[in-house]
């Protein structure tokens, strides 16, 4: 059989198509982005439950690219792509992890994060960038002349960039808001020898600059305005579903800048839903900070209107976007899946993140915003006690250790840290040493 893609317009009324071989990101017709359609009629002649098997089979196989979740649905995303090609790290395959103490601490059952930020680059970011810089590689190949891949980042697409773009031996560029991004978020692509460009604009700022540098179709734009990110995003939400056996969660609440990760994983479930796979779609819930809340604001206008905002600071920082390039995308995908969106302040998504960390996780502050997020609606009712719900954990929790030290040292602007844990500084000496673990001790009781 064979499976065929190609970029379609995201416009019903457009729907220009163009080859996944062409330099382009937006329709030249209407200017609206890019999806990759795939050849339903022909992924539709292996019947759900083959699918459903081929992708357990080759899930964290050894046997080379399939192993990769995201490649282990090779026709589900790249069908026509060689093998030879694909520039992968064994994406995928993360954590969906019970967080049975802290669901029992907020009260509810079936509580579990999906931990994206286990990966090479430790963000999300890795299963998109595993399918742009393949298709780069691909291209190239074919004689395409492009010398570089390019983007603007809050911090973590730069970095999965970067080390795609080395494996592959295909120079990158990077541009970041200049002491915007952490400090482990930085020294990824400087390692990865990618050219890191740090300028005094916030991300709204490069991404206007990378747009303009990419005109030049020899430097390939890698951000997620370019589709084919959203392909390899869009495995997260077949993941999922196979780590529960192929059964659909109730809600899923998801960070989101600028909203090509929401997008993704409607995506996901939609394919599943037309192929069979699944009968029915969760509910999805976008988290955003208050600081930065275009969709919020959109949302609760009953989208009559949009306007970007300024992003003001905020401690989420991989989300601190103004102007999100899949809004569209975005918009469609919560119409379509029950959506809500939801806010959380800087106080709120740090103390969320801080008592999950006492329950054994991690997180980043994006994944406290989800937790604010689920808090706000478990609280209000929105979300029941009984539900099956999923965080999507988008980063690891060590690339923000600026964020932890500033938490636990009671530092942080706008944060009344209710959870702190600051070290204890003590001589050696074991009356002391005593006499402190006492006096915790006691606190505790
Ligand atoms: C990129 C990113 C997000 C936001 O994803 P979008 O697709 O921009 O909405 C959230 N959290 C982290 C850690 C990220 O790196
Ligand atoms: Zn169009």
């Amino acid at each position: 059989m064979e499976y065929r893609a190609w970029f379609r317009c995201i416009s019903d009324e457009c729907g220009k198509t163009y080859e996944l071989d062409e330099v382009i990101y937006r329709c030249e017709a209407c200017g609206n982005l890019l999806e990759v359609t795939h050849d339903i009629d022909a992924l539709r002649q292996i019947s759900p439950i083959h699918w459903a098997r081929i992708f357990v089979e080759r899930y964290k196989s050894g046997d080379w690219p399939y192993g990769s979740s995201v490649w282990g649905k090779k026709e589900w995303v790249l069908p026509k792509i060689d093998n030879d090609n694909i520039v992968s790290m064994y994406e995928g395959s993360t954590n969906l992890f019970w967080t049975e103490r802290f669901g029992r601490v907020i009260g509810l059952k079936d509580l579990w994060v999906k931990q994206c930020g286990n990966s090479h680059t430790g963000s999300f970011k890795d299963l998109g960038m595993t399918v742009l810089v393949s298709q780069v590689k691909h291209m190239i190949s074919r004689g395409a002349p492009i010398k570089a891949v390019a983007c603007a980042s809050t911090g973590d697409t730069s970095a999965a960039l970067a080390a795609y773009a080395a494996t592959a031996g295909i120079p990158a560029i990077v541009f970041l808001p200049r002491n915007r991004v952490s400090l482990a978020q930085l020294i990824q692509p400087v390692s990865n020898g990618a050219h890191v460009l740090a300028l005094d604009t916030d991300f709204d700022g490069c991404m206007a600059l990378v747009k303009q540098l990419t005109e030049d179709n020899t430097i390939y734009l890698a951000n997620s305005m370019n589709s084919l990110r959203i392909e390899g995003q869009k495995t997260i939400a077949i993941e999922m579903v196979q780590q529960f056996d192929w059964e659909v969660p109730d809600t899923i609440i998801i960070p989101g800048g600028n909203l090509g990760n929401v997008s993704a994983l409607g995506k996901g479930f939609d394919l599943m839903y037309d192929l069979g796979v699944i009968t029915r779609r969760p509910r999805i819930i976008v988290a955003q900070a208050a600081k930065a809340n275009p969709l919020y604001q959109a949302y609760k206008s009953g989208w009559e209107s949009f306007e970007p905002v300024q992003a003001g600071k905020t401690l989420a920082s991989a989300i601190q976007i103004g102007n999100p390039v899949s809004l569209k995308k975005a918009v469609r995908t919560l119409k379509n899946f029950n959506g809500i969106v939801e806010q959380a302040t800087e106080d709120e998504l740090a103390n969320a993140a801080a008592l999950a960390d006492r329950c054994g996780m991690f997180n980043c502050p994006h994944t406290g915003v989800a937790l604010a997020v689920l808090l706000k609606l478990k609280e209000s009712g929105t979300i029941h006690s009984n539900e099956r719900v999923i965080v999507i954990s988008t980063a690891h929790g060590l690339k923000f250790a600026e964020f932890k030290v500033g938490y636990h040292e009671g530092k942080l602007d706008g944060v009344e840290s209710r959870y702190s844990n600051p070290p204890i500084e003590l001589p050696p000496e074991i009356d002391k040493i005593r006499d402190a673990i006492d006096e915790r001790t006691q606190n505790q009781e």
